[in-house]
């Protein structure tokens, strides 16, 4: 059988070499540390967790990163096993012992009898065989501008600027109206392509006050914070001048209120479709550094957020991720090499857990197509194929950003707001995830 070759070591590569493996496929995985390091991680082990301990939550009944979880252990995943192992008391989370849960990972794949290392990097990518990139956030420099003039500068991010991502059925349509700027496309669709939330002046200020004093994150070190103008934070916009904003992303021109066409809103902040389905909508340039806590403080003022659900929250980070809407087909593979395939927080996920998930996935997908059958990715349904979904082709690749997996990737359950409260909801979703995962496992 012919070897698969994985590039990176690390949450995705990990879980991919050991599904990849278990199938009955040689895997040679190539992992740069502890030879060539990076800022963030300090050993040599695979799977090493670079900032927190936490696999976030364990609740596979109402939470889709718990159901992602859920989804891992059925298909048999490493990385999971190995938190349980080591897991520490945190609540509903599962977190864990860092080093002896890297140390266990590593050990593991070194005696896996068909998983060999190499421990060298790689500088370019590979021109023949079958090959999986999962080399991360922070990707070697020189795999990356192999990368980049293989994809095009447009399709490969260094930073990720992320504008926080609202559940569309959370925001109050009795404030907020529907309406492009000027009444721009051609379709009655286009013309309502987004979601403004008026202010008036007093609104605004404080608005721009909360903003100030709000809590910031600092970049990590040795990540430069060279961000350019196209993506500053707000709260820099705002430190720049208090109408900086009225005059940038938030400025009111070419909107009428449907619900007030007599008053003239002070300032706007619009929310554009994230996602094909609708579930979801971006907050066009409220890119933050902002913490969590404040941020959803903060953006809970905007008339017509008050009652806003995140599906994530804003953040500014270090990242190298592809355009995947773009550049990758259903089964992770680059369109225009496909003997590579991608896996990971490189792919355009964000999080641990969804770069292992992905990893797993692009491992079984891998070895099955070495073994000369096709995996189908898992249906939409479930949380895997939720993630799978929106990255390869459900996403805006205009505007492609990092995700998280959460409910708004999935097909709505009761989508025109029936009775159901939002935990039985939840419930309803992850009931309709396992049936459908557990179908394709076995399928
Ligand atoms: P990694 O786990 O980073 O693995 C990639 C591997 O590829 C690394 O081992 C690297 O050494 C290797 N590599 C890179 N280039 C080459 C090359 N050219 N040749 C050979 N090997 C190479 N997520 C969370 O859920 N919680 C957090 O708290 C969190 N904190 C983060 C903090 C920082 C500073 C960063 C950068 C990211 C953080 N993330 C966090 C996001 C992300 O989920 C993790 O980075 C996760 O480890 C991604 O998994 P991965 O397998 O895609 O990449």
């Amino acid at each position: 059988t012919e070897p698969l070759h994985i590039i990176g070591g690390g949450m995705a590569g990990s879980e991919a070499a050991w599904a990849a493996a278990n199938l009955g496929v040689p895997v040679v995985l190539h992992e740069m540390r502890p030879r060539v390091g990076t800022f963030a991680h300090r050993t040599g082990d695979f799977a090493e967790m670079v900032c927190s301990n936490s696999f976030r939550s364990d609740d596979h009944e109402r939470n889709a990163v718990g159901l992602i979880h859920w989804e891992m252990r059925q298909a048999g995943s490493l990385v999971m096993e190995m938190a349980h192992r080591h897991r520490l008391p945190a609540g509903g989370a599962l977190a864990v012992d860092r080093d002896p849960f890297a140390k266990a990972v590593t050990e593991r794949l070194k005696s896996h009898p068909l998983i060999s290392t190499c421990y060298e990097e790689v500088t370019a990518l590979p021109s023949s065989g079958h090959w999986i990139i999962a080399t991360g956030p922070l990707t070697s420099p020189a795999l990356a501008e192999s990368i980049r003039a293989a994809t095009g500068a447009e399709a490969l991010a260094f930073f990720d600027a992320i504008a926080p991502i609202v559940y569309t059925d959370t925001i109050d349509m009795s404030v907020a109206w529907l309406q492009s700027r000027y009444d721009k496309g051609d379709t009655e669709d286009e013309r309502r392509a987004y979601i403004n939330c008026p202010m008036t002046r007093d609104q605004y200020e404080a608005f721009i006050d909360a903003l100030l004093a709000a809590e910031k994150t600092e970049f990590h070190e040795g990540e430069t914070a060279g961000y350019f103008d196209g993506c500053l934070p707000i709260e820099v916009m705002a430190e720049r001048g208090r109408e900086t904003l009225r005059h940038g992303p938030m400025k009111p021109v070419g909107l009428t209120n449907a619900h007030r066409p007599d008053v003239k809103p002070y300032a706007v902040v619009q929310l554009r479709r994230d996602n094909k389905l609708g579930t979801l909508h971006n907050m066009v340039g409220f890119q933050t550094k902002m913490k969590y806590g404040a941020q959803t403080a903060v953006f809970r003022m905007i008339p017509g957020l008050e009652n806003a659900s995140f599906a994530r929250l804003g953040g500014i980070h270090r990242n190298t991720f592809i355009n995947s809407p773009t550049l990758l087909d259903a089964q992770l593979r680059l369109k225009s090499r496909p003997y590579i395939r991608f896996a990971g927080q490189i792919t355009g996920v964000e999080g641990y857990v969804e770069s292992a998930a992905m990893g797993l996935l692009a491992g079984r997908m891998a070895a099955q197509e070495i073994l000369g059958r096709e995996l189908p990715p898992p249906p939409p349904e479930t949380a895997m194929g939720a993630l799978v979904t929106h990255i390869t082709g459900g996403a805006e690749a205009r505007t492609f950003q990092p995700m998280n997996v959460n409910f708004g990737l999935f097909p709505p359950i009761d989508a025109r707001g029936g009775r159901r409260g939002r935990h039985d909801r939840y419930k309803a979703y992850t009931d309709r995830a396992k049936q459908a995962f557990t179908a394709w496992l076995s399928g």
